[in-house]
């Protein structure tokens, strides 16, 4: 493993400390471990260079060189500034009028089916929410009843599969199920491809402007690094997300795929997935990946 960006940084510092006085080239040597740690930890180059800035501007001021343990100094200046950027703000969904919809985009893999159910599981035991589930993954055989199945597990109700339905054709049937049985949230999976196609973006584009969702989540895998960057970015462009879920954070991705999502985006981290059953599913907190890239 790497040595921990907290030990490289209060190590530098220390050094320095021994010589009396700290100098801008002092900083800069720290500069540069903080650079290394973050794209070792899978920020984006664009990223870590906006942050590395910051950092500095903030680190060369009188309080880092003067204190007496400048290294905490410069962490907490680091944690701060990972807080900032990976928002501050809430991470609750915005649900509207019911029956409020929520669409869950990605790529195949990445854990849409999964964290559908997860959701819905969620607004149903924490929030009371009357949820409706419904798959439009016509593409992948056996996801919809794939989605049947873990809407049983979650208890919660799922749209009957009718073979051969189009994915819009069963959005018109799941909106007027919702509305018709009172639903309070309609919870639509989409289908995913092993990469981004103009196909898979048209339909979701299409699924979009009949069921104006009030949340577009984006689910991607915390550990396929940039490509979930990149992937963050197309979506977003194309589509339009209003939040990223990142799933597989209960493995060992060094958590940096969420600051560069964040920034690509300018939409907030919402949930996080730790692992595969139907209850690992958590708010995002953005001190814990601070924590995460730092130690
Ligand atoms: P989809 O193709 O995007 O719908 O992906 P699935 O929902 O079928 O998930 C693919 C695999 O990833 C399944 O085996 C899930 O159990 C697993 N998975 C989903 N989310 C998580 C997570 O947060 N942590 C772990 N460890 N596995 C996950």
């Amino acid at each position: 493993m790497f040595e921990s960006l907290t030990t490289r940084l209060t190590g530098v510092f220390d050094r320095l400390k021994r010589r009396g006085a700290l100098s801008e080239s002092d900083v800069a040597e720290a500069m540069r471990e903080i650079r290394i740690a973050l794209l070792e930890a899978d920020v984006a180059l664009p990223v870590v260079k906006d942050f590395v800035a910051k950092v500095r501007e903030r680190a060369v001021g009188q309080e880092v060189i003067k204190s007496i343990t400048p290294g905490q100094m410069v962490v907490k200046i680091v944690h701060d500034e990972l807080v900032a950027i990976l928002g501050s703000e809430s991470s609750e969904l915005r649900l509207g009028s019911p029956p409020a919809v929520v669409l869950m985009a990605g790529l195949q893999g990445s854990g849409k089916t999964t964290t559908s159910a997860k959701l819905a599981r969620r607004l149903r035991s924490r929030e009371r929410r009357k949820v409706l589930l419904a798959s439009l993954d016509t593409q992948r055989p056996a996801a919809q009843t794939q989605l049947e199945v873990l809407a049983r597990q979650s208890e919660v109700a799922s749209l009957p599969i009718i073979p051969g339905q189009g994915a819009l054709d069963i959005t018109r049937r799941a909106l007027d199920t919702a509305r018709r049985e009172g639903y309070d949230v309609l919870i639509l999976d989409t289908a995913g491809r092993l990469s981004i196609d103009d196909a898979l973006m048209e339909e979701l584009a299409a699924v979009r402007d009949l069921a104006r969702p009030s949340e577009t989540l984006l689910v991607a895998d915390a550990l396929t690094g940039q490509d979930a960057v990149n992937t963050a970015r197309i979506f977003h462009e194309r589509i339009g997300i209003t939040g990223i879920v990142l799933t597989r954070m209960d493995g060992d991705a060094r958590g940096g795929a969420a600051l560069s999502m964040r920034h690509v985006t300018g939409q907030p981290i919402k949930l996080v997935g730790t692992g595969e059953k139907l209850d690992a599913l958590e708010p995002f907190h953005p001190e814990r990946i601070a924590s995460r890239i730092l130690d």
